[in-house]
């Protein structure tokens, strides 16, 4: 019990934008809540990153294994079933372990469903609580289709739980959750058809390299219907068919809504307490905090520029701890939030844009990457880069193509957030022969 209120901080949802910051302030001796209506760590560790990278991992292989085929000799094929088994054996533990990290910091946790009653009292499932600030944390759920037949789509958590791999999967959507599970569908053996609204795939991402990807998925098998635009959705005994366009339609055995994720702001009770927002989120000022001063949003569910990504969920939670703790007073300053598409290969990105780059009259250099000797190790056929350098010389952006393109770009991230010139990058020197070598000595 904080003063007249049950606690200091009081967090709605219990996501990377909450367990971050929460657990640290905790452990200041603030007095923190955290309510969760689902499972304690929210969306990344159980139905998004740690979950999908589990089942992507056979799938790294397999295109390794592929590329080897006349040294690593034999076929090798993804049992689907013991691959999502792992992923569960993998992600059990998750929601104790992230309550035991806020727990034995001294966080409480209630499980419930919150909503506003005025601007310092919740109910949850009827319960009042009460706190001296708040923190909207709610994160963001998988958009549907409005559309007669939605019903019978599924979900991205509902992919990630498939016991058995249906013979033919249909996607709609080509964002990067869209494209990730394609991707892996097609190398479990499926026949993915993917159905996009406009003639543009993973639209954050550098277009000629989304190209590529979308080339090597078209050579093995998978097939994308350009300005689909989706009607309805119908059972048809043992399958179901898709009604799109002028009365075309696709038979398939299992229906994918990956057209987007919305924030979770319904029956949150915004209005009594007159917060703003809009279809994007929850509107903030430089300190996240909304229009009401004693409430604050953080992550996915806040309407700003930042990637929807667990980075910048992160990075929000740890500023509002430090904010709330007193060490600092400052404005949020966002550092380079890097982003990638888990796609064989990868595509991953932090910093200038090549576009923006380009627009600036920046130094944009291509690195042809797949002759270079370490990617030919690996046999990489499809490994490119480009660097973005702007007019004083520093490394202000890099985009890369490649299997190994998330740890290329990582080790890249200090020179690009420190503006780190040529002089400075020089003396760092990595391991050799590593990939973060391989980075540095080219930026
Ligand atoms: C399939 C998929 C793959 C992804 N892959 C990646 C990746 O590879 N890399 C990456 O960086 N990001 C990835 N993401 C995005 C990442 O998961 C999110 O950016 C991150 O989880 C955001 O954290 P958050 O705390 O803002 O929200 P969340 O983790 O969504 O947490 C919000 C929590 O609030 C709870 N809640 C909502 N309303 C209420 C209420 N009224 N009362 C109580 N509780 C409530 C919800 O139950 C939820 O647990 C992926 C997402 C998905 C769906």
């Amino acid at each position: 019990m904080s003063g007249k209120y049950d606690f200091d901080v009081l967090y709605i949802g219990a996501g990377h934008a909450t367990f971050d910051g929460a657990a640290p302030l905790a452990a200041t001796g603030i007095s923190v809540g955290v309510i969760e209506s689902g499972l304690i760590g929210g969306t990344c560790p159980n139905r998004g990153c740690n979950a999908k990278i589990t089942i992507d991992e056979p799938v790294k292989m397999t295109r390794e294994a592929e590329r080897m085929g006349d040294i690593l000799q034999g076929d090798l094929a993804i049992n689907w079933s013991k691959n999502i088994e792992h992923k569960q054996d993998i992600i059990d533990n998750l929601p104790q372990d992230l309550t035991n990290r806020l727990e034995s910091n001294g966080a409480k946790i209630i499980k419930g469903y919150a909503e506003f009653i005025d601007n310092h009292t919740l109910s949850v499932d009827g319960r009042k609580v009460t706190a001296e600030k708040i923190v909207i944390a709610t994160g963001l759920r998988p958009h549907r289709l409005d559309i007669p037949g939605t019903e019978l789509a599924h979900d991205s958590e509902d992919f990630l739980n498939l016991k058995h791999l249906p013979s033919k999967i249909t996607v709609i959507g080509s964002g990067y959750i869209g494209m990730e599970f394609a991707t892996i569908a097609n190398a479990a053996g499926a026949e993915v058809t993917v159905m996009l609204h406009s003639d543009k795939i993973l639209r954050n991402f550098y277009q000629p390299y989304v190209q590529k990807v979308v080339t090597d998925l078209k050579e093995r098998g998978v097939e994308f219907i350009e300005n689909a635009q989706v009607k309805s959705f119908e059972k048809d005994n043992d399958s179901y068919r898709i009604n799109y366009g002028k009365d075309q339609s696709l038979e398939t055995d299992w229906i994918l809504d990956a057209t987007g994720r919305i924030p979770n702001l319904d029956n949150l009770g915004l209005d009594k307490v007159g917060i703003k927002f809009d279809k994007t989120g929850i509107f903030v000022n430089d300190y996240l905090q909304t229009n009401v001063d004693n409430i604050y949003a953080a992550g996915d569910v806040v309407s700003n520029d930042q990637p929807k990504v667990t980075p910048a969920a992160y990075f929000e939670s740890k500023y509002l701890m430090k904010l709330f703790s007193g060490q600092t007073t400052e404005p949020i300053d966002f550092p380079v939030i890097p982003s990638v598409v888990f796609t064989s290969p990868r595509i991953a990105k932090a910093g200038v844009s090549v576009e923006e780059g380009k627009q600036k009259g920046f130094d944009v250099s291509t690195n042809d990457l797949a002759n270079y000797w370490y990617y030919r190790v690996d046999k990489e056929p499809i490994a490119e880069s480009k660097q973005i350098h702007d007019k004083e010389g520093h490394l202000v952006g890099v985009t890369e193509i490649s299997d190994q393109a998330q740890d290329a770009v990582n080790s890249l991230l200090p020179a690009i957030e420190f503006k780190m010139d040529r002089e400075q990058v020089s003396r760092l020197v990595g391991l050799f022969p590593t990939i973060g070598y391989a980075a540095w000595h080219r930026a």
